[in-house]
């Protein structure tokens, strides 16, 4: 039996998870919940799962979980804060983490869970993209053990073969072809990006998702982010990942060997697919997902990406390619960015603006600690602020 936490219990990966994990009741023990603020929601997860513990990121959420729980779940112990987080990340009775808080707010709890030696089952890509020197340091010192739920990453780790970590050349691994659907603007005249509402820009073509990650597929920010997250995950650098968008969604990534031949891992396009693969591995376990038919399917078609109509893709691979705090500068400057978006106050268009102005006025430097990274994280949201501020004011 695994005890299980999950941070971001109130998500479209958790979700997920929690239909995977209800399936096993004999095999995985729910130990941890965790959401922001979304009390309802957890409250209804806690009433199903039983939690040991159950954490709220916000102090006055949590005191209105705690209220309703002593009456009808005793059992259940709150705790509040991003204390909280870490302190059920970390708990001797946790095996696995389910790693799945949205945004920079996800750093410290999935650290934590690096720290404590966990598997780690990460979703939380922006983690690795604004601390991956540190992140990945923390997993090799503890003996964590990682595992992509993102489904291009975790698509790659299964034709990968498993001592990749050791080198890439003596395995002659070449590339890593990472697939995108291109998201719901793929075909949108350009001249009418300007005008998208935030729920045109989340309406994806193929996947149901929280609204950040929905807006970053618009954006193609998102598989920005995964090629950073790619590579510190398979331990390659930027020229060596390559981007193609596959508008069908069911091929969710390959790797490209030495000899020509390319691997692929196929699937429906359903998180329950990664999440069961790394709950069970290295194993594998039902995940609920509908079979992908072949014959309905039909055709694949793989297109190269338009740079120019996806400024976010071009700047992601730049902070990539220049290193050091450049992807954290990127990543908060994105987080700002598309709230303002969603929030109504700037354009779909401004998005990449804001980024682009945030970058060229904020300095990286080497990823060499984590206070240095959680500054310019800081100095980074303050300018993106001060740009959404500025456009608006226009
Ligand atoms: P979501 O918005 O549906 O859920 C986010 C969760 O994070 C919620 O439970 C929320 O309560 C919690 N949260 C938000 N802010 C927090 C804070 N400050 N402190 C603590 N908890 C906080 O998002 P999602 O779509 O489930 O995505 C979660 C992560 O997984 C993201 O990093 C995303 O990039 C990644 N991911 C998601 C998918 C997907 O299919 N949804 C696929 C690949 C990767
Ligand atoms: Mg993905």
């Amino acid at each position: 039996m695994k005890g299980v936490c999950i941070l971001g219990a109130t998500g479209s990966i958790e979700i997920n998870t929690l239909d995977v994990i209800a399936r096993y009741p004999q095999d995985f023990r729910v130990v941890a919940l965790t959401a922001n603020s979304e009390t309802e929601r957890l409250y209804h997860q806690c009433m199903k799962f039983r939690p040991a513990y159950a954490v709220m990121a916000d102090e006055r959420a949590a005191e209105l979980l705690a209220a309703k729980l002593r009456e009808h779940l005793p059992e259940t112990e709150v705790l509040a804060g991003v204390s909280g987080l870490q302190q059920v990340a970390a708990l001797p009775q946790v095996d696995y983490v389910m790693a799945a808080i949205v945004g920079a707010a996800g750093l410290l709890p999935t650290l934590a869970a690096a720290r404590a030696g966990k598997r780690v089952l990460l979703a939380n890509k922006e983690a690795l993209v604004m601390a991956g020197a540190i992140f990945m340091e923390e997993v090799r010192r503890h003996g964590a053990e990682l595992l992509p739920i993102d489904s291009e990453h975790n698509a790659i780790f299964q034709c990968l073969p498993a001592a990749y970590a050791n080198g890439w050349e003596q395995l002659g691994l070449r590339r890593l072809l990472l697939t995108s659907s291109g998201g719901p603007l793929l075909r949108t005249p350009v001249e009418a990006l300007s005008q998208i509402s935030p729920d045109q820009a989340c309406a994806h073509p193929n996947w149901a998702m929280g609204r950040k990650i929905s807006v970053d597929s618009a954006t193609m920010m998102n598989k920005g982010l995964e090629v950073i997250e790619a590579c510190w995950l398979f331990h390659t650098t930027p020229e060596r990942v390559e981007v193609v968008i596959h508008p069908q969604s069911v091929v969710h990534s390959m790797v490209e060997y030495a000899d020509g031949s390319i691997l692929a891992q196929f699937g429906s396009p359903d998180m329950r697919i990664p999440i069961a693969h790394a709950m069970a591995w290295p194993g594998r376990m039902e995940s609920g997902a509908e079979r992908l038919d072949l014959f309905k399917v039909a055709r694949l078609d793989f297109e190269a990406p338009d740079y120019d109509r996806f400024p976010c893709l071009r700047y992601a691979r730049e902070a990539a390619f220049e290193g050091g705090t450049a992807a954290t500068i990127l990543n908060a400057a994105n987080e700002i960015a598309v709230a303002a978006f969603l929030d109504e106050q700037i354009r779909f268009t401004d998005i990449p603006r804001i980024i682009r102005a945030t970058m060229m006025a904020t300095s990286p430097r080497p990823m060499d600690c984590l206070e240095d990274i959680l500054e310019d994280d800081q100095r980074a949201r303050l300018e993106a602020r001060s740009q959404v501020v500025a456009i608006r004011a226009c």
